[in-house]
């Protein structure tokens, strides 16, 4: 069986690094907000030419702790408008919501899956502020003109980096990451990080996730607990150096899918530049999705849907659930996520291609 995602095998090539590093971070007994955070903060926003990095508790929490960084600081305000596409993971959606703003769905550009300029436009009124932009899928979103759009208007641009992580050549100050095992940096659990040049905003993210305090006992704001764990961190600090070239090789394997796979039935993505894609997720389209995941698995190959359910048709957003974004929709119906990984085999990849290509 070729597994979707192999995590055992993704980490069994850090096992003797992390191995050795466990039983010193035992013995050292400092378990929160420790050296390891703070080696990892430094080398993470280095990693992505910013001036600072702050670990938080997992991805969704990046996100919310960005927004409310932004009206900690007075740059947003509780109900201000924030523009995000309907089709992305559900996370970036419910971030914007638990920090007392107000989603507004965009359709995504069908082509590329990221969010279409051309809709963001359409739907901007006089309480829009903010455009939560995702590099969906590990694709860079088209910046240029979503930046454009944002000095026209003067709003906000964050970014939902949860499935991009290497792509560091985007200009905002807001960026948010999870760390959630399968992503591109994945940690042994549950982690995420804010990325920012803002020092104010830092400042005050840093003490947001420590119960509104960097002084022990001290509380200047109304802050909650997400740290990202000192443990977590360890293993962060192993992986992070492979990460760009764990990237390549997926870039590698999307190469060979996009060159090899040769099947009128399935719909390739339109990748704009390679160099600007790090290939989280390789995602097909075919208007016979379940019959093709079946045969695939017939023939000891796992796949997944990223995603089944777009954000407006599920129960915790009853009241969308009328609304129609019918390319967002048609896009939950037609794709499928094939195995892509930095430990898939030049083997694997061509029994998948052939496969494939008998279908
Ligand atoms: C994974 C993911 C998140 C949430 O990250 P968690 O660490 O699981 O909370 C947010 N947005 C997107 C696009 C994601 O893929």
């Amino acid at each position: 069986m070729i597994k979707f995602l192999d995590l055992h095998k993704v980490n069994q090539r850090f096992e003797e690094q992390f191995q050795t590093q466990f039983k010193l971070f035992f013995e050292k007994g400092w378990y929160v907000l420790g050296e390891e955070v703070a080696k990892f903060e430094q080398s993470f926003a280095t990693l992505n030419n910013a001036k600072y990095a702050i670990g938080v508790g997992d991805g969704l929490d990046a996100l919310v702790l960005l927004f409310r960084g932004y009206i900690e600081t007075g740059v947003l305000k509780k109900g201000d408008g924030v523009i995000v596409a309907a089709n992305t993971y559900i996370a970036t959606i419910l971030a914007i919501h638990e920090a007392g703003l107000k989603p507004v769905l965009v359709e995504p550009d069908e082509d590329s899956f990221t969010i279409s300029p051309l809709e963001i436009e359409k739907k901007i009124t006089s309480k829009t502020k903010c455009i939560a932009v995702v590099h969906l899928y590990g694709q860079l979103a088209n910046m240029n003109a979503i930046e454009a759009i944002g000095f026209k208007y003067n709003l906000l641009i964050i970014e939902d980096c949860a499935q991009s992580h290497g792509i560091n050549n985007t200009t905002t100050n807001s960026k948010a990451f999870s760390f959630y095992p399968g992503k591109n940096l994945g940690a042994l659990g549950d982690g995420g990080a804010v990325v920012t040049n803002d020092e104010n905003l830092y400042k005050v993210i840093l003490r947001l996730r420590n119960y509104g305090s960097i002084e022990k006992y001290k509380h200047e704001l109304k802050g909650f607990n997400s740290r990202l764990d000192e443990i977590q961190a360890l293993f962060l600090n192993i992986k992070l150096p492979s990460l760009l070239q764990d990237n390549e090789l997926r870039r590698n394997i999307a190469k060979r899918y996009s060159i090899e796979i040769q099947n009128p039935k399935i719909e390739l993505p339109k990748i704009l530049d390679f160099d600007k894609h790090v290939f989280h997720l390789y995602v097909i389209r075919t208007k016979n999705r379940d019959d093709f995941k079946a045969y695939l698995l017939a023939n000891e190959i796992e796949t997944q849907i990223h995603y089944p359910i777009p954000p407006h048709k599920q129960a915790a957003f009853f009241e969308w659930n009328q609304e129609s974004f019918p390319i967002t929709e048609q896009i939950h119906e037609e794709v499928l996520s094939l195995p892509i990984s930095p430990v898939l085999t030049e083997v694997e990849v061509s029994k998948i291609i052939r496969v494939i290509n008998s279908y």
